[in-house]
């Protein structure tokens, strides 16, 4: 049916009003073509048809309005043909002429109008389906989101800053009122159910306000504030809330202002619980720092002969000394000098031992570990100092090579002694089978090529199998009977916490490999 075509569907409005209104056009422009042909009416009266084109362009599509004022025009020129036939008469061309062209100018204008209304139509039908999408992905986010209007607080910390308030924070602790009233110039406009679940499955109605769920020494709120009064895009921060039923959660809160500020009556807030991460990781930090301890203990108890070798030798002193002193004394008249001289031996060799003792209760003490420049070939030849009585209980030579200009590096002795401790035991165990005369600990220090320097402990034992070197420094890899396997794997995670490594090879030459890189400067955790 051509009419389908020629009515617009979209816009149908009620079947017996269309009728009624094309039905009235029609008649209409019946009566102008008859007034038009048959009376004397000197004037452009076929501009009428105007009307006719007006009346129908609401009903019909864009090809009927064409076909329309076809029609229109057709009926406009069968008039003048009929009241004029052949004759040329110019004011009855003009009158024609301008009707026709008032019929084309409507024709043209309703076409127009007829598109810019689709574009629109079109507009808010993808203008609708983008909210519609929004809001499915707002309800339905797993993240707690809230829809809220900050165009309030904004405005009034502009106003603060236009009256010359330059640091918020301090404006905030000389106004207590002043948290409490920017949250109260906060609604909310929507939340998610992540968002009630948050709060402790809270009502819609409760979620209104966050007055109540802010832990009260939070400092989350006021960096939100400052935030908006500095003009940043962004805002990211870990605060405290206090749920419905008075529990206390640690939440992520992430914030995007909009870059046109009249969108800032509807920021989306984004809020992530992670209370559950921070208790974990806050228990991972506990076992590691535990673990560190134990294996601090456990390397001091592989140092128990060579301690007690160090302590015998000024406590031995001390003793015979103190005997000189007496027999000193003894004498009548007493030999003050030669006392003296004991006395002064004795103090020296107490000194001596309490530098062991004090050494090795810092390498169990829990105290924070403190940066220090140091030299690496010196530390290397203290602790071979500390390990002399096992290395020559085990006839092990042991040498140092330090390639010239090395620096100092900026760490924390006991950690890095641990890891030499650890790497000399080792190497000493691993060398049990080698011929007493090839065995030997070769240690070289060497710039690490812009990173640090390197340390290298090189053994004559019988090297790693590729088992071992494929996990040892998995926590618990251990191929002794009474190992634990966890002295690589700490002293590795102990040096890439301050930035450095510990990686380990077979020497083409034989024996294991073991090289630690120390950054110039540590990291301080
Ligand atoms: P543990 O000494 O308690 O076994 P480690 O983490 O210090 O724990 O060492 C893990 C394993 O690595 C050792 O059991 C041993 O098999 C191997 N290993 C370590 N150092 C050497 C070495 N210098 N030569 C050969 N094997 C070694």
């Amino acid at each position: 049916m051509p009419s389908l075509v020629l009515v617009n569907p979209k816009r149908r409005l009620s079947a017996r009003y269309e009728i009624g209104i094309l039905s009235f056009a029609f008649a209409l422009a019946t009566t102008v073509f008859y007034l038009d042909t048959f009376t004397d009416i000197h004037s452009a009266l076929a501009t009428l048809y105007v009307i006719t084109l007006l009346l129908s362009a609401e009903t019909l599509t864009e090809r009927g309005t064409l076909l329309m004022t076809a029609v229109c025009i057709v009926l406009s020129i069968l008039s003048y043909a009929a009241a004029h036939g052949t004759d040329a008469d110019l004011a009855a061309i003009l009158r024609l002429t301008v009707a026709v062209a008032a019929i084309s100018i409507t024709c043209a204008l309703i076409i127009r109008n007829h598109r810019a209304r689709l574009d629109l139509i079109k507009f808010n039908a993808a203008l609708q389906s983008s909210e519609e999408r929004y809001r499915t992905i707002f309800e339905q986010s797993r993240v707690a989101l809230w829809e809220r209007d900050y165009s309030e607080v904004r405005a009034s910390l502009m106003r603060l800053k236009s009256q010359g308030v330059v640091d918020l924070r301090a404006y905030a602790r000389d106004n207590p009122d002043f948290i409490a009233d920017c949250i109260a110039r906060i609604p909310t406009v929507a939340a998610n159910a992540a968002a009630l679940e948050v709060l402790g499955n809270v009502s819609a109605q409760n979620a209104g306000s966050m007055r109540r769920y802010i832990a009260h020494d939070d400092e989350t709120f006021l960096d939100l504030m400052v935030a908006i009064f500095d003009n940043q895009s962004y805002f990211e921060g870990k605060g405290t809330i206090i749920t419905s039923d008075g529990t206390t959660k640690l939440v992520l809160l992430t914030v995007g202002f909009p870059v046109d500020v009249s969108n800032f009556n509807r920021v989306i807030v984004g809020m992530f619980d992670i209370t559950e991460r921070e208790l974990a990781q806050k228990a991972l930090f506990e076992a590691q720092a535990e673990l560190a301890l134990a294996s601090r203990a456990a390397t001091v108890g592989a140092l128990s002969a060579s301690l007690a070798h160090e302590l015998n030798q000024p406590l031995g002193a001390i003793v015979v000394n103190a005997q000189t002193l007496q027999r000193w004394l003894d004498r009548d008249p007493p030999d003050l000098a030669a006392v003296s001289r004991s006395a002064e031996r004795i103090a020296r060799d107490s000194q001596r031992a309490s530098d062991i003792i004090r050494s090795t209760r810092s390498m169990l003490s829990e105290r924070a570990p403190v940066l220090e420049a140091m030299s690496l070939a010196n530390l290397v030849n203290e602790t071979q100092a500390l390990m002399q009585s096992e290395l020559s209980k085990n006839r092990i030579t042991f040498e140092t090579s330090e390639a010239p200009a090395i620096t100092n590096v900026t760490a924390i002795r006991i950690e890095l002694q641990q890891v030499l401790i650890n790497l000399f035991t080792n190497a000493i165990q691993a060398m049990a089978a080698t011929p007493e005369e090839l065995r030997r600990i070769s240690v070289t220090i060497e710039p690490a090529g812009g990173q640090g320097i390197r340390v290298g402990v090189l053994d004559t034992g019988p090297g790693l199998s590729p088992e071992v070197l494929k996990n040892l420094f998995k926590p618990f890899c251990t191929t002794k009977k009474t190992g634990l396997g966890m002295g690589l794997a700490i002293c590795r995670s102990m040096l890439e916490a301050r930035g450095g490594s510990l990686t380990a090879s077979n020497h083409p030459g034989g024996g294991a490999l073991f090289e630690m890189i120390v950054p110039m400067e540590a990291v301080h955790e």
